[in-house]
């Protein structure tokens, strides 16, 4: 909002609060609601701050926290924010709240409109779809959020262009479901042709996306990673179990030797992909064999990185509503031992990066130990480094000289091509 002359105030300060939300999870909408109380208390005393409640969780409570609190002057669906900047201008000058919430896709056009406040001046997201189609059981999104819809391909292209022109190296493309890119608009435009598009940008060094499901990500996106050498090798392949019984329930559209069979043809046509998932356990109905085949799968594909989550169920799915839920003491006990596997695998796959020279991109310091920095490779492996403030943003050759569970050592060798 800078291009409106507006700045960044301490809440006490400030004539607005913008609160993001999100309410995939319950636990953020119950801290976002007690977050409102809290400007609400403020609001009610001194007349500001107000706030503007965006996104999933404001498309689907924001008009009963409006009633609720008063402080609350826009409420906004994650497909109108084009229209929040006027609208908060509007409601502060009036005093009426503004609702923007209903699932017209034209509006999804007003978000080419949304000028961005980009925090790294080398590494960009761009947004191509939002909503979703899949239906996962256990999943909110596609109520929150809406059916698949796509950015128009010229739209995102001139995005790409602008960034690669005011010094972005690296993009990454986002969506629910990247790899249905385009299935919404049935031009044959789709996500292979999209990534083989922004990988041919210049000035584009590194493009990631985020995030995948096995059933939409096909062969042609794979030959488009493979003749492209600006597309990191680096894939988000969420599996949810091993389970065929388990997924089946989850309504993902695939069975594990499915996903096996795709994981393989990923490691033979792209060698060294990094792979990584996401896997629940303590799924409704999960039993102890069930989990054995997560923890098989999990042994067998070697997955880089798998972010782990015990099931909680969600109001509003489908799952929430099936029997036998488990109870929380299972779910840990599942929890602490698909972490304690994968840790062991995890640190195996990054040792055998040791002694290796490689190119990072350097994102800023090191969250820990003075004066230390990282950067990643294209493989989305974090390393340490020792630099200067100057090499961040810059893409550097070093050599891996040890090797963690989660993150790497490194030393410079050189600055990258
Ligand atoms: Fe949710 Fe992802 Fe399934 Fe879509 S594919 S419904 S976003 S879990």
């Amino acid at each position: 909002m800078i291009h409106r002359g507006w700045e960044e105030r301490p809440d006490s300060e400030a004539d607005v609060v913008i609160l993001v939300t999100c309410s995939i999870r319950e636990k953020a909408e119950q801290k976002v609601a007690s977050e409102i109380g809290r400007y609400d208390a403020v609001w009610k005393r001194t007349g500001s701050p107000s706030v503007a409640l965006i996104g999933c969780m404001a498309q689907r409570i924001g008009a009963d926290m409006a009633k609720k609190f008063r402080c609350v002057k826009l409420v906004s669906g994650p497909r109108h924010l084009g229209l929040v900047p006027q609208g908060i201008e509007d409601a502060l000058n009036d005093g009426r709240a503004r609702f923007f919430m209903d699932e017209d896709p034209m509006a999804l056009e007003d978000l080419n409109v949304v000028p961005t406040e980009r925090l790294s001046p080398v590494k960009a997201y761009i947004t191509i779809t939002y909503g979703c189609d899949r239906f996962c059981s256990y999943c909110i999104v596609p109520y929150v959020r809406g059916r698949l819809q796509s950015r128009r391909h010229e739209d995102i292209l001139d995005e790409a262009r602008a960034l690669a022109l005011g010094g972005v190296l690296e993009i990454t493309l986002l969506g629910q479901n990247v790899d249905a890119y385009g299935k919404d608009r049935r031009d044959g435009y789709g996500f292979a042709a999209l990534l083989r598009d922004v990988s041919s940008v210049p000035g584009i060094r590194r493009l990631r996306f985020a995030t995948s499901h096995p059933r939409d990500f096909d062969k042609d996106i794979l030959d488009v990673m493979a003749s492209s050498p600006s597309i990191c090798r680096a894939i988000n392949l969420p599996v949810q179990s091993g389970s065929d019984r388990i997924l089946r329930e989850m309504n993902r559209g695939y069975s594990a030797e499915e996903y096996l069979s795709l994981a393989a043809s990923i490691r033979s046509i792209l060698p060294g992909v990094s792979l990584t998932t996401d896997l629940i356990v303590g799924f409704p109905g999960e039993t102890e064999e069930d989990f054995r085949d997560s923890v098989a799968l999990l042994r067998e594909v070697k997955f880089d990185i798998v972010h782990t989550a015990a099931y909680s169920p969600r109001e509003g799915t489908r799952a929430a509503l099936m029997p036998n839920q488990l109870d929380a003491r299972t779910k840990a006990g599942r929890l602490n031992e698909v972490n304690r596997i994968q840790s062991a695998i995890a640190r195996e796959l990054n040792e055998a990066y040791v002694g290796r020279e490689i190119e990072i991109l350097v994102d800023g310091y090191a969250p820990k130990g003075e004066g230390l920095l990282q950067g990643r490779t294209a493989t989305d492996k974090v390393v340490i480094i020792n630099g200067a403030p100057e090499d961040i943003g810059r893409l550097m050759n070093v050599r891996i000289t040890r090797a963690g569970n989660w993150s790497l050592e490194g030393e410079r060798v050189g600055t990258g091509a």
